[in-house]
């Protein structure tokens, strides 16, 4: 193991208190970075730390843990957490100055924004929006995420890791999501395609049909839906690659998609200093190759960023290893890649497996590893990451 790759560990900043006690625990879990959230959506989490309270936490919907630079931002405004606690995590932990501070922004995943500008948000092919996503095509959000990223690098951190700078699939965001029928991928697929005023602008303008895109998978999705019919997960994918293939507009628009996610880190990339890394979260979704439904070109990004981040989680480290294999295929190269691991429930369940899973992206070149999430985590599952960090130093 190569003692001076990156050793991250994601944290909540409801969850670091003490900045330098914070700095020292993860020290001694053989840490050289933290990831914290600095723009961050709702959530429920169980905190199964000593003494944490509240023991389940609800965290304010779409906040920043900062003192945002109000001046940079245009019609999206970012809100700070209400806690000036919350607000000062951040500061603390870079005056501490003996971690590396990843920040971890996540972009247009941002419910209390979407409430406010559902104009702004993802419409589907029967129009109906997304309150959790934003979407990229729209010049608005686009500007705000560049003027979020901007505010963020100007703060010292070590790098920005982003998180949905695109489009977020059907099946991820919402609480309380409820259909009486089996999902699958071809539906989910259909459904996490945006097709509002800017998307159609954006498509009509590259010359594609896209009232008739959109007229096809709306009538498409209703027989479905009204159809009495389950697809197996294998005829759902096929249905997909078929599709592909037969709607001579639907993989041009994707392309076109993938192309408005890759001008968004490449503007957001000019507008942070230079020394300052970027990071892009490869994706919301398992497995990573699914990532273009949410707008991500991995090669065109691994172009602009100094990392892909990928969240290689998975039941087993073989899982990890396959996973990794076709990432590497598509970034081109392991020394760009930054690996998410999750060492417990549900992924990974004992210390053999992140062991193993450890070293077979140690082979396949990968070197830089984070780790998921320090609040999350029982002590003992910590513990165990930290002897293994440790004796591979
Ligand atoms: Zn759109």
């Amino acid at each position: 193991m190569n003692a001076a790759a990156g050793r991250s560990l994601y944290c909540y900043p409801w969850d670091v208190g003490n900045a330098a006690q914070h700095v020292q625990r993860l020290q001694q879990l053989g840490m050289n970075g933290a990831t914290l959230a600095v723009s961050y959506h709702a959530g429920k989490f169980l905190r199964p730390h000593a003494g944490a309270a509240p023991r389940v936490i609800f965290p304010q919907d779409g906040v920043v843990y900062f003192e945002p630079d109000l001046q940079r931002y245009g019609e999206l405004q970012p809100l700070a957490h209400s806690d000036p606690a919350m607000r000062r995590v951040l500061a603390d932990l870079l005056a501490d100055g003996r971690l590396d501070i990843h920040a971890w922004t996540v972009l247009l995943h941002n419910s209390r924004l979407g409430s406010l500008h559902p104009e702004y948000t993802a419409a589907n092919a029967f129009g109906d929006r997304y309150v959790y996503s934003l979407c990229p095509m729209q010049s608005a959000v686009f500007d705000y995420a560049v003027a979020l990223s901007a505010d963020i690098a100007s703060r010292g951190v070590r790098s920005l890791v982003l998180e949905t700078p695109g489009w977020l699939p059907h099946a991820h965001g919402y609480h309380h999501e409820f259909a009486q029928l089996r999902s699958n991928v071809w539906l989910d697929s259909m459904l996490g395609l945006c097709f509002c005023d800017a998307c159609m602008a954006a498509g009509r303008q590259a010359g594609l049909d896209m009232a008739r895109l959109r007229s096809t998978i709306a009538c498409a999705v209703e027989s479905y839906l009204q159809a009495p019919v389950d697809a197996t997960p294998a005829q759902a994918h096929a249905w997909l690659q078929a599709d592909l293939l037969a709607l001579s507009d639907l993989a041009p628009w994707l392309r076109l998609r993938q192309q408005r996610v890759t001008d968004l880190v490449s503007a957001i990339r000019a507008a942070i200093p230079a020394q300052v890394q970027l990071s892009v979260i490869a994706t919301v979704q398992r497995p990573t190759a699914s990532n273009w439904l949410e707008g991500m070109d991995l090669a065109a990004l691994a172009t602009l960023a100094d990392w892909i981040e990928v969240p290689f989680y998975e039941p087993d480290a073989d899982a990890v290893s396959s996973d990794a294999w076709d990432c590497l295929r598509r970034v081109g190269s392991p020394a760009k890649v930054r690996a998410i691991l999750r060492p417990g429930p549900p992924d990974l369940g004992d210390g053999a497996q992140i062991a193993t899973a450890i070293s077979h992206l140690a082979q396949l070149g990968v070197q830089e590893l984070s780790f998921y999430n320090y609040g999350l985590l029982r002590p003992a599952r910590l513990q165990a990451l930290g002897e293994i960090l440790n004796a591979g130093k």
